[in-house]
């Protein structure tokens, strides 16, 4: 990448910009405790972890840091921002503006800019036909109301997602959310074929641009219907339509699964059978844990069901280590593992042997492929089953 890298011209403007995001200005701030370096999960490959950033930019020498391929080993954790003492916004404000400078400067691991490029062609970063957004729900015996089709209010809008929708392994879980709300008699509806990415991740990638576009065209769906609130099985989608679509004007409620389901968990309990009696381990993913607090809910439908020892691995909820995806690393994957022939999703498969737990429990999209590779390779992962939470409460009902 250095060698193909374009000299990205950063100036002071690019530190004074920093200050615009929302507690920006506490960047003055910085300590140089270099916490946030010690914690983030590639900071030891990178030539500038977060606090080194901080100490160059001081020192006004900028186009030699943003020359190098240590911006695009960050994959938006979050994991600095929740240590950082002095509260300055590292993930929103310092790696994603500098991501967005490198994106205009032309410096992009290839991987990621056919993710971009898809997610601006056909709504999706997998590059897959808008119109087979609502294929996953053809094999279920009830009916996926449409709202195009369905013409009328509902109580719930299910904003379904990019690999809730597509991705073949993820389709499993998003068939149990159906299934679960099809129990619970919730009157839902999906946008379908209107329905596009939350470009939540693009974003963070440093594709503003394209964020807001897909904001809009979401914003524009979301306008036509009538529903009472938004419901999404994707922490990132969830994430953009909390806290970033508002900016935009785009303003609704909206709740991940993990909280709806919570709320409903005295109509679950008398359905859980149970899944034998296993040691289920809980992963926090960044964009609901340390994004967005929401550590509790997730336990409380795992502990609903019978028979189940819950574990906690060694770094759990704000400490959770990222599985990798988040923030463009799932269309990173291949560049970072040239980099350091380490995949992030490995260590935490690691704690969850350590943690002797059988299964491991996500809710988020991205992990159960991600984990379940690891499984395949990790010493002493071969018995760990990788499920997400709906996943499991649908099993627990059999
Ligand atoms: S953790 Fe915060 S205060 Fe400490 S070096 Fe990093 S940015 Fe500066
Ligand atoms: S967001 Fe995560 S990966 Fe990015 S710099 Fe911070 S700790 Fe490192």
């Amino acid at each position: 990448m250095a060698d193909t890298a374009t000299k990205a011209g950063f100036t002071t403007e690019f530190y004074e910009s920093l200050f615009e995001v929302a507690d920006g200005e506490n960047i003055k701030t910085c300590l140089q405790c270099a916490d946030c370096s010690g914690v983030c999960p590639f900071g030891y490959l990178m030539d500038f972890p977060p606090g080194r950033m901080i100490a160059w930019m001081r020192a006004g020498i900028l186009d030699e840091m943003l020359d190098t391929d240590s911006v695009w080993m960050c994959v938006s954790c979050y994991a600095c921002t929740e240590v950082c003492p002095k509260n300055i916004p590292l993930t929103p404000g310092l790696m994603t503006r500098a991501k967005e400078e490198l994106l205009l400067a032309g410096n992009i691991p290839a991987e990621l800019q056919n993710a971009l490029e898809f997610s601006q062609r056909y709504g999706n970063p997998l590059g897959e036909s808008p119109r087979k957004r609502a294929a996953w729900a053809e094999d279920l015996d009830f009916d996926i109301p449409i709202m195009r089709k369905a013409k009328r209010p509902v109580d719930v809008l299910w904003f379904v997602g990019d690999y809730a929708s597509y991705h073949p392994r993820v389709q499993e879980t998003t068939k149990a959310f159906a299934k679960l709300l099809n129990k619970l008699g919730i009157d839902f509806g999906i946008l379908g074929p209107e329905e596009n990415s939350d470009g939540d991740s693009q974003r963070l990638a440093g594709e503003r641009g394209l964020f807001e576009m897909l904001a809009e065209k979401n914003g524009k769906a979301f306008g036509k219907y009538e529903f009472g609130e938004i419901i999404t099985t994707d922490p990132h989608a969830y994430n953009a339509i909390k806290n970033e679509y508002p900016k935009l004007g785009v303003e609704y409620p909206v709740r991940h699964y993990a909280e709806f389901l919570a709320e409903h968990i005295e109509e679950l309990k008398p359905l859980l059978k149970g899944v034998g009696e296993k040691k289920i381990t809980y992963h926090d993913p960044c964009y609901l844990g340390r994004a967005n607090g929401i550590y509790d809910a997730p336990r409380a439908l795992l502990e609903a069901i019978p028979d189940v020892e819950i574990v906690e691995m060694a770094h759990t909820k704000s400490t959770s280590l990222c599985c990798g995806g988040g923030g463009g690393g799932m269309w990173l994957d291949g560049f970072q593992w040239e980099k350091g022939e380490v995949r992030l999703s490995d260590w935490r498969v690691k704690e969850a042997v350590t943690a002797e737990a059988e299964v491991l429990a996500v809710a988020c999209p991205y992990e159960p492929p991600r984990f379940e590779d690891s499984t395949k390779t990790v010493a002493g992962a071969e018995g760990i089953v990788v499920r997400d939470i709906l996943e499991l409460l649908i099993e627990a009902m059999k």
